[in-house]
């Protein structure tokens, strides 16, 4: 999963996946995935790990057509998805894009400090280097 693999800062670890085929509520044929695994990302404030526990869930009507895909009109259900099958498709790349959409926007320690505060506190400011100048 070389997009996930991106987003880490430690070397990937092992999802568990569970994939059932079933009916869709609507009665499609489908496949429910669920997945569950943790992975360590850059924290957006202070730039150190962050460890994440994924679990996305989520189900698939599969269609052999983008047209009978659009038709399925599935908007409504948002568990539920839509995905192209011809006769096959890319099972580790729909899983990827659960653990990629499980992944929050922009990921932060509950609590940590922004990376360079102290040293932007102790800096001084541009202002006084001016006031600085004028007088010299
Ligand atoms: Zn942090």
């Amino acid at each position: 999963m070389p997009r996930l693999a991106e987003l880490a800062v430690t070397p990937l670890q092992p999802f568990e996946a569970r994939v059932a085929g079933l009916r869709s509520p609507r009665g499609k044929i489908g496949l429910e995935v669920r997945l569950s695994g943790r992975i360590t990302v850059a924290c957006q404030r202070c730039l150190q790990g962050l460890d994440l526990a994924l679990q996305p869930r989520a189900g698939f009507e599969l269609e052999h057509s983008e047209a009978q895909a659009d038709a399925a009109g599935l908007d409504e259900d948002e568990v539920w998805d839509a995905v192209m099958g011809s006769d096959r498709f890319d099972l580790i790349a729909l899983c990827e894009d659960e653990l990629l959409l499980a992944i929050p926007y922009a990921p932060m320690h509950e609590a940590c400090e922004p990376v360079g505060a102290t040293e932007a506190g102790d800096r001084a400011s541009p202002f006084a280097a001016l006031e600085k100048l004028k007088r010299g």
